[in-house]
């Protein structure tokens, strides 16, 4: 990123609540089937057919407004969002534009910048769209088993400054729907997806750049890369004096790049209108207060739990509690661990590597790991070989202990047998010895790495270092 410029970034992320039954008819929500077996006249839209809004819709609205931090309104409408296109054949769609179940919200963040209070301007509910199925020889089929699937649509303040600081958004809010049950967001399902809404402006500016709007994305992965891309771009334009267009784009996958789909510069008249088939939305102080009683610890209380509990910094609690399976597991282990801060890394910095926080679901069992953290700490092997003892777990079911002995990674303690191993390694090493020996500590390094080099990498690293300091003297 250029040191010049300041990215400024807002979400909007639509989450697919886990009602069973749609928003405005009893048809079934669930994913996939067979085309066109979940709907009916009013999921359609067949003239003459009355929605009637699910009330269990609302519930989820207000459990994801309480987990935001938000408040929640006592009276609410819902509108038509008029567009035209094929998979709505109402040419509207049943939101709400002024008077959202849900606003003047906030979560907080941990990237490593540090600590951040991101804004949430507001939470409404909506209906989903059906779905266009382009097949060859056939031309375009509509499939009406996703149109009315509730939808609740997460505003944020553009108080994000970086894709870093995207992420960490994403991941808290996720898991935040995830602990409260108001989605289980399989994001490869689309029960999780993101428009960002990214512009560019030199630092220290007060007035915000012109903004692109990226559509759909519904990957990490692909959120990263579009801003990516994005950032480069208009930062580029800016460089040129070219003027950046206020417009919709999309993100390819295939080439990394965003394109565009269509300006702004009409189509942002959707002309909402109270919809008159539908009842106002009142929600009594009450009713918020029964549900707010019924939330599940949330992920900040978690949070809160492990710094306290666990002796854990504020970045690794964060980093655990992102997704629930990550805390359950990490929780399981915790209890036969003698050391949690070693837990935490290995899990954070290991396993991490191997699958991602969205899908963590580990081959081996929360005893494995605690056992292979409790050899850590008794020192019976040393941190490369609880990598591979990992990599190995990944692949193969057999236990830390038949590993270690297996793959014969047990750590070598014994000062004389080291002793012996590093007067060798000291032998072929004069120009580190001497250079060590002027004052300059990293040659030490290269020592260090040569007994590991003989040991196979199973000698005790800090005793490797206190014998070389003491023969060195
Ligand atoms: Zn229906």
């Amino acid at each position: 990123m250029n040191k010049k410029f300041e990215t400024v970034i807002g979400l909007e992320v639509h989450v697919e609540l886990g009602s069973k039954t749609k928003i405005f008819c009893s048809c079934s929500t669930e994913f996939g089937g067979e085309p066109n077996t979940h709907c009916c006249p009013t999921c359609m839209g067949l003239p003459g057919a009355l929605p009637v809004l699910n009330e269990e819709v609302v519930n989820y609205g207000i459990r994801a407004g309480l987990a935001t931090n938000c408040q929640i309104t006592n009276i609410g409408k819902q509108d038509r969002k008029h567009y035209f296109y094929p998979d709505s054949s109402t040419a509207y769609q049943i939101s709400q534009d002024d008077s959202p179940l849900a606003y003047n919200g906030y979560l907080d963040i941990e990237s490593k910048g540090g600590s951040k209070r991101i804004g949430i301007t507001r939470i409404h509910i909506e209906e989903d769209a059906g779905k266009l199925v382009h097949e060859k020889g056939l031309g375009t089929l509509i499939d009406y088993n996703r149109a009315g699937v509730p939808l609740i649509e997460i505003v944020s303040e553009p108080d994000l400054r970086s894709k870093e600081e995207t992420i960490a958004y994403l991941q808290k809010l996720r898991a935040n729907m995830i602990y409260t049950d108001v989605s289980q967001c399989r994001m490869n399902q689309g029960q999780f997806r993101c428009d960002v809404n990214i512009s560019i402006r030199e630092k220290g500016a007060k007035e915000f750049g012109t903004r692109t709007e990226i559509k759909n994305l519904n990957s990490f992965q692909s959120i990263m890369k579009a801003i990516e891309y994005e950032e480069k771009r208009q930062i580029d334009a800016i460089k040129k004096d070219e003027i950046i267009m206020q417009e919709t784009r999309g993100f390819s996958q295939e080439t990394g790049k965003t394109y565009s789909l269509r300006d702004k510069e009409n189509s942002d008249d959707y002309r909402f209108l109270p919809d008159p088939d539908l009842m106002p939305i009142v929600i009594e102080k009450e009713m918020i207060e029964n549900i707010r009683k019924k939330l599940p610890e949330l992920p900040d209380d978690r949070k809160s739990r492990y710094i306290k509990d666990y002796d854990l910094s504020n970045y690794d609690s964060e980093q655990l509690i992102s997704s629930i399976e990550v805390a359950d597991y990490f929780e399981k282990a915790a209890k036969d661990a003698k050391n949690t801060k070693i837990l935490a890394n290995l899990i954070i910095s290991e396993i991490f590597r191997l699958t991602s926080p969205e899908e963590f679901n580990l081959p081996f069992s929360p005893e494995y790991l605690s056992q292979l953290v409790n050899y850590l700490e008794e020192e019976k092997i040393n941190y490369n070989s609880a990598k591979k003892v990992i990599e190995i777990m990944w692949k193969e079911e057999k236990t830390p202990e038949k590993i270690i002995e297996e793959e014969n990674l047990e750590q070598i303690n014994d000062e004389k047998v080291l002793g012996d191993i590093i007067d060798e390694s000291i032998k072929t090493s004069k120009r580190a010895v001497e250079e060590y020996q002027s004052g300059k500590e990293k040659a030490l390094q290269s020592i260090i790495e040569k007994v590991m080099g003989r040991t196979k990498g199973r000698a005790n690293p800090n005793l490797v270092v206190k014998i070389l300091q003491n023969k060195l003297k």
